[in-house]
């Protein structure tokens, strides 16, 4: 057997320990701060130490593994979080931390120039309480203290289940690094969407984690009755409605990059043979870059309004959530191309329209994903699967990447 090979072999050992440890049902739950965060953790443990790594945890709830570099040496961050939504996949989060600990244990004995971390945050998907990626937030500096107040849907609030589960809540704000003494944050992650599997590329560099923005649409006209009413007397807002999502997906279509989607949409009174009086819907957009977003949500409220106007409806568009895009540090994004086209791939460049611990970590140091190709692009799902080879590849281009930057003394 080849080395990829093995690497892949042991990625799948790792990945099936870890998803065994899950609430029951379908697929891997693992909600930050409960019993299976606390049964996952030795594995995490054992796997880490495995790779030579000394291994404590934050008051974050974050396991780090460490390894040692010169003294006054920086420090190289890597890693992922090992919670999960409900009936989740088993890839999502803890390969991020399985494939770097592959390729920390196979380099074991390579001398570099700088300290390395493997991080494991506890919560990154928000599945349990109403805010996320605490332990990066932590690290950068940008977390909020009133969130610890927030309560999952049994009542606990984030302070009383952190307490529970062994940590000082109040120890959080002098988590935060100084962002002298780092180089970067590397992090992996299932792809979540179908782009390098339809290209047959195993691994992707992620040139950015997009912005997203998110808009309430209501249009009023006049509900009427389906019969009496001629077309041409009609205020009915649900045509309206309708041009204004091919407007959408038309803006979309021919803007690269560009994602948007009407994915809620509510006709009253919503009836067979009643002329729709009101419409609520929701428009969300995401591109890689702010301007492109932004231009995007402009000439889309431009557009509900001429749409509106033409028809006698009232329209009221309202932005409700805007979240700047992430840009990837471009060194680092060579680096890791350069890494990918060794280990036999291309080193594709694509967006991630996801959030990721990185988007958190951009506040603290440069940023640089590697994703990896999904199947059929399911993710957040029990049938989320990435093959072993794509896997193993990937565990191959991290030991080049961490060997090339040793060897370039960053
Ligand atoms: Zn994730």
């Amino acid at each position: 057997m080849n080395e990829t090979a093995e690497f892949g072999r042991a990625a799948v050992d790792w990945i099936d320990r870890l998803a065994a440890v899950s609430e029951p049902g379908p697929g891997v739950t693992r909600m930050p701060f409960s019993d299976e965060h606390r049964r996952v953790l030795p594995l995490v443990q054992e796997m880490m130490e495995d790779a030579g790594l000394s291994v404590s945890m934050d008051a974050a709830g974050t396991l780090i593994g460490r390894r040692k570099g010169p003294a006054g040496a920086p420090v190289l961050l890597l890693g992922s979080h090992q919670d999960s939504v409900r009936q989740g996949g088993a890839y999502d989060g803890a390969m991020g931390v399985v494939l770097p600990a592959l390729a920390l244990k196979a380099i074991r004995g390579e001398e570099l120039p700088f300290a390395i971390e493997l991080l494991c945050f506890a919560d990154e998907e928000g599945a349990r309480f109403p805010t996320a990626l605490m332990g990066p937030r932590a690290l950068a500096g940008t977390f909020d203290m009133a969130s610890l107040e927030l309560k999952d849907p049994d009542g606990i609030s984030l302070r009383r289940a952190m307490t529970d589960f062994g940590l000082e809540p109040e120890e959080l704000p002098g988590l935060k690094r100084d962002p002298a003494g780092i180089i970067g944050w590397i992090e992996c992650h299932i792809e979540q969407g179908p782009v390098l599997e339809a290209e047959g590329e195993a691994l992707g560099v992620v040139t950015a984690i997009c912005g997203i923005e998110r808009h309430a649409v209501r249009l009023t006209g006049q509900a009427a009755h389906a019969g009496t009413v001629p077309m041409a007397l009609r205020r009915d807002t649900l045509a309206g409605a309708a041009e204004l999502v091919a407007a959408v997906e038309a803006r979309a279509r021919g803007t690269d990059g560009l994602l948007a989607t009407v994915g809620a949409l509510r006709v009253q009174p919503g009836v067979v043979n009643a002329v729709p009086g009101a419409v609520d819907m929701t428009v969300e957009i995401r591109a890689p870059e702010d301007a492109v977003r932004e231009a995007a949500g402009t000439a889309l409220t431009d557009a509900a309004r001429r749409i509106a106007d033409a028809r006698g409806l009232e329209v009221e568009m309202t932005r409700t959530y805007a979240q700047a895009a992430t840009p990837c540090d471009a060194g680092l994004q060579d680096a890791l191309e350069a890494a990918i086209r060794a280990s036999g791939g291309e080193g594709r460049r694509l967006a991630s329209g996801a959030t990721h611990d990185s988007s958190a970590m951009a506040d603290l140091c440069p940023v640089a994903m590697m994703f990896l190709a999904c199947r059929d692009g399911v993710s957040h799902n029990p049938a989320e699967y990435c093959p072993p080879e794509v896997m193993g590849q990937a565990v191959a281009a991290y030991t080049t990447l961490l060997s090339r930057m040793g060897a370039e003394g960053r």
